[in-house]
């Protein structure tokens, strides 16, 4: 090689490692990196995306909302900006959209002079408007980077989570139905590949809210998100109604939790931002892993524990629904002592109330015998941790079984 082009080739080099280090520098300034993924489109993927974003923001967190979907980049219709351009902020880099205090907003679609420009753009050039977003965007301090990223589990998809890099949460939208499930799956799959920790799943477009009297309708077979996040491992973040008014304030540009704050949708949103807030308080307190070993079970970190245990006649209960009383019993910082139990006797069993009820004592997982795919969702949705077909033993020695990563769990015999 002449010395000419050996010159050329540290020079790039220099600037790739410049690059890489601005990019670096960028992403460190943020917080909390969401990365929304959908396992296809027309999911929801976009207007979650966009609720999460204004949720988060009306809960008084910096947030920015990056829209790298190219082929349908629907973040500036859904916030009434559409016919917004980018143009440079005073350090040379790209000024994002400020569209309230709290919120502002990048998308591709402020790139294009039309939506269907991104379609003939070559590999290269998505890959570099996505780099350039990431890396010359002066987001400043932000508490949460919300991405709509590209749908499926692509190359597209892939060069964004490579991008956005190491400590990214991926928030996985399906719709209640066979095949979208199925698409699902491969998107978990996806973040265990990649090492992207799931905050959890969302079940988009379950149950109709009736337009005449607001009540829900279940017009296609609901949960089937919640029982994949249960059957997968991950959290479930709740469900999200099909609402006609998304649709509409959607098309007129008119952010949906904003403006309809009091629809069960927009509560529904509320919630789930809720486990995500609560995990960010508890710096990195969600799942590591898509799907660990499913035949001993163990802490996945050390964090300061309260494990609940339901017992019958002073033992694990092998039915969660028979349950006499609560053990909780408290383990040390380190993970790896029990400091002390106490026994706790539980208000009515009905749908939701032990789940809050244990939240509130401050439980952060409970390891049970039997359990419905039901309550598992509701406790994964108060942030508990579920493990399930533990055996009826004495509480103290589950714990410490699990505590040694020794716990053996067989079949949840209330799985029916
Ligand atoms: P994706 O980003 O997955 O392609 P979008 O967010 O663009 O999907 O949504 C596709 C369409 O579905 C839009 O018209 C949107 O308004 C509508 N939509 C999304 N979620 C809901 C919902 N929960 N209720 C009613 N309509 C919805």
């Amino acid at each position: 090689m002449s010395q000419k082009s050996t010159e050329a080739c540290d020079v790039d080099q220099s600037r790739r490692e410049l690059e890489e280090l601005e990019l670096h520098t960028r992403m460190e300034r943020i917080g909390r990196k969401i990365l929304v993924l959908s396992g296809k489109g027309g999911v929801g993927k976009s207007t979650v995306a966009a609720n999460l974003a204004i949720s988060l923001a009306r809960a008084g967190k910096k947030v920015g909302l990056l829209d790298v979907d190219l082929h349908g980049p629907s973040i500036p219709k859904i916030l009434g900006l559409d016919g917004q351009r980018l143009g440079p902020d005073s350090a040379g880099g790209i000024a994002p959209i400020q569209v309230s205090d709290n919120l502002c907003v990048i998308s591709v679609g402020m790139l294009l002079e039309s939506a269907i420009d991104a379609v003939i753009w070559r590999g290269p050039m998505k890959y570099n408007v996505i780099r350039q977003f990431l890396k010359d965007v002066d987001w400043g301090r932000l508490d949460y980077l919300v991405i709509d990223s590209p749908p499926g589990t692509g190359d597209e998809p892939l060069a964004v989570a490579q991008m956005v890099g190491q400590g990214a949460w991926a928030v996985v939208v399906t719709t209640p139905q066979e095949v979208a499930i199925a698409d699902v799956r491969r998107s978990v799959s996806f973040c265990k590949t990649l090492n992207l920790r799931v905050a959890g799943i969302v079940e988009n477009m379950s149950g109709l809210v009736c337009p005449h009297c607001g009540k829900q309708v279940d017009l296609f077979k609901v949960g089937g998100g919640e029982k994949l996040a249960v059957e997968m491992g991950v959290p479930f973040l709740g469900r999200i109604p099909l609402d006609p008014l998304i649709v509409a304030s959607g098309d007129a540009g008119k952010p949906f939790v904003q403006s309809f704050a009091d629809s069960s949708a927009a509560k529904a949103f509320a919630c789930v931002i809720e486990p995500i807030l609560n995990h960010t308080k508890e710096e990195g307190g969600l799942d590591p892993t898509c799907l660990t070993g499913r035949q001993v079970r163990q802490p996945k970190e050390t964090k300061k524990m309260k494990i609940a245990i339901p017992l019958a006649d002073g033992k694990l209960c092998m039915h969660f629904g028979h349950c006499e009383q609560f053990a909780l019993v408290e383990v040390d910082e380190a993970g790896k002592a029990i400091t002390g139990t106490s026994y706790l006797t539980p208000p009515m069993h009905e749908p939701g109330v032990l789940p809050r009820w244990l939240h509130e004592q401050g439980a952060n997982t409970i390891i049970a015998g039997g359990m419905g795919q039901r309550a598992q969702g509701l406790f994964s949705q108060s942030g508990i941790e579920v493990v399930v077909g533990a055996p009826g033993e004495k509480p103290e020695d589950v714990v410490s079984a699990y505590l040694a990563g020794t716990l053996e769990v067989g079949q949840n015999i209330c799985d029916h």
